[in-house]
């Protein structure tokens, strides 16, 4: 077994502490990762709350890693010793279903083996990125170029993928107008890539002193959600809406924003169900659809892509010991606009 370094929570809402733990020995398919930056996603946040049911504990959140291969298995193709190496929010599917087959494992029929607050295949519990090292097979792990800045690249595999993938699935481009609702880390990189795709882009939010944030990051328009006449003056204009936000806020709002046929799509997870207006959707055919983070395949296509483009996320870098500091900021919506953590720091 590999001794690891970490942080975790030993139960329910509370704080995040250091903790040590074993990691499998590596197979022929593993690599074994030493950790450099790990993100903090509002679902580490919302795992360690249990705002979605049970959680596994200890639970080492982190789904946003960046590192430098150390080692490498017999069987290893794709990675060797000294090169970058991102794990994002799973680490094995059951890889024979016709989603696992078509490269959309997070939709796996058995349910993919998601990084952390899981269980493997062996039934033991997995352990995300907030520690030195991580030990994946090679499948699951993602190249990432030594363009970009790493620790701003440590986002892209969980707030990156989540909206990249939906903006590709519905065809985002460039006679769309897409709005992004919420400007946070999902939100955020929603509004970069849909600007990047040649979309006019609308930035909608609560919170009017991010409006020069918004412009700056791509955004043609912002519109300020709690403002009714504001938000009429878009109604049915819409040909495809991203929905970042992470609690409980009025979806009947933004259908009616829709064109005929268009789309009305959830990534963020809040706590409690939505209450939806079926006159909303049914009188220009609207739909309201949800999206998981994205397969393997396209997690590398959207790497290349931002390596392509040089797009990374805006974020705010914080030593391990500010780890509470930081969820507490982030429950007060106050990141600008992902936190990482310096995992180097730790070691
Ligand atoms: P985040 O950085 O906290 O951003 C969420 C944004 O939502 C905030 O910046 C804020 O934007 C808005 N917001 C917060 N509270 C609100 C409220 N009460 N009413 C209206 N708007 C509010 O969180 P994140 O890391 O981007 O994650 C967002 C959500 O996506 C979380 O629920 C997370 O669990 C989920 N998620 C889903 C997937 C997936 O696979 N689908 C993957 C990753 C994360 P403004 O200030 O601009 O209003
Ligand atoms: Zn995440
Ligand atoms: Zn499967």
């Amino acid at each position: 077994m590999i001794a690891s370094k970490g942080f975790a929570a030993k139960s329910a809402k509370a704080h995040i502490e250091p903790f040590t733990f074993e990691r499998r020995d590596p197979g022929p398919n593993d690599i074994v990762i030493a950790i450099d930056f790990c993100g903090i996603c509002h679902s580490d946040l919302h795992q360690v709350n249990e705002d979605w049911g049970p959680s596994i504990f200890p639970m080492v959140p982190g789904h946003e890693i960046v590192g430098r291969v150390t080692q490498a298995g017999a069987a290893v193709k794709k990675f060797k010793k000294g090169d970058l190496a991102a794990v994002g929010c799973m680490v094995d599917s059951c890889r024979v279903c016709a989603s696992c087959k078509s490269g959309e494992e997070q939709y796996c029929d058995k349910g993919a083996v998601l990084t952390y607050n899981a269980r493997d295949k062996q039934g033991n519990p997995t352990y995300g990125g907030y520690a030195d090292n991580i030990v994946v097979d090679e499948s699951f792990a993602l190249k990432i170029s030594p363009k970009l800045n790493l620790a701003a690249t440590a986002p892209l595999l969980c707030a990156g993928i989540t909206t990249y993938s939906p903006l590709r699935h519905w065809k985002v481009g460039k006679s769309s107008k897409v709005g992004i609702v919420g400007l946070g880390g999902l939100g955020h990189m929603g509004l970069k890539f849909a600007r990047a795709f040649g979309a006019h882009v609308v930035q909608f939010t609560t919170s009017l002193k991010k409006t020069d944030d918004a412009l700056r990051l791509g955004a043609h328009e912002v519109v300020l959600s709690t403002n009714e006449v504001a938000m009429r003056a878009h109604a049915a204009t819409f040909d495809f809406i991203l929905d970042t936000v992470s609690a409980d806020h009025d979806l009947n709002a933004y259908l009616n924003l829709l064109k005929r046929d268009a789309v009305h799509c959830l990534v963020g997870l809040p706590d409690r169900p939505a209450q939806v207006s079926a006159f909303g959707l049914l009188i220009k055919r609207r739909s309201l659809a949800g999206s998981a983070i994205g397969g393997i395949r396209e997690t590398q296509e959207m790497l290349d892509y931002c390596a392509d483009h040089n797009i990374v996320s805006d974020i705010e870098v914080v030593p391990p010991s500010k780890i509470n500091e930081a969820y507490g900021r982030l429950a007060r919506n106050d990141v600008k606009y992902r936190f990482v953590i310096d995992m180097a720091a730790a070691r």
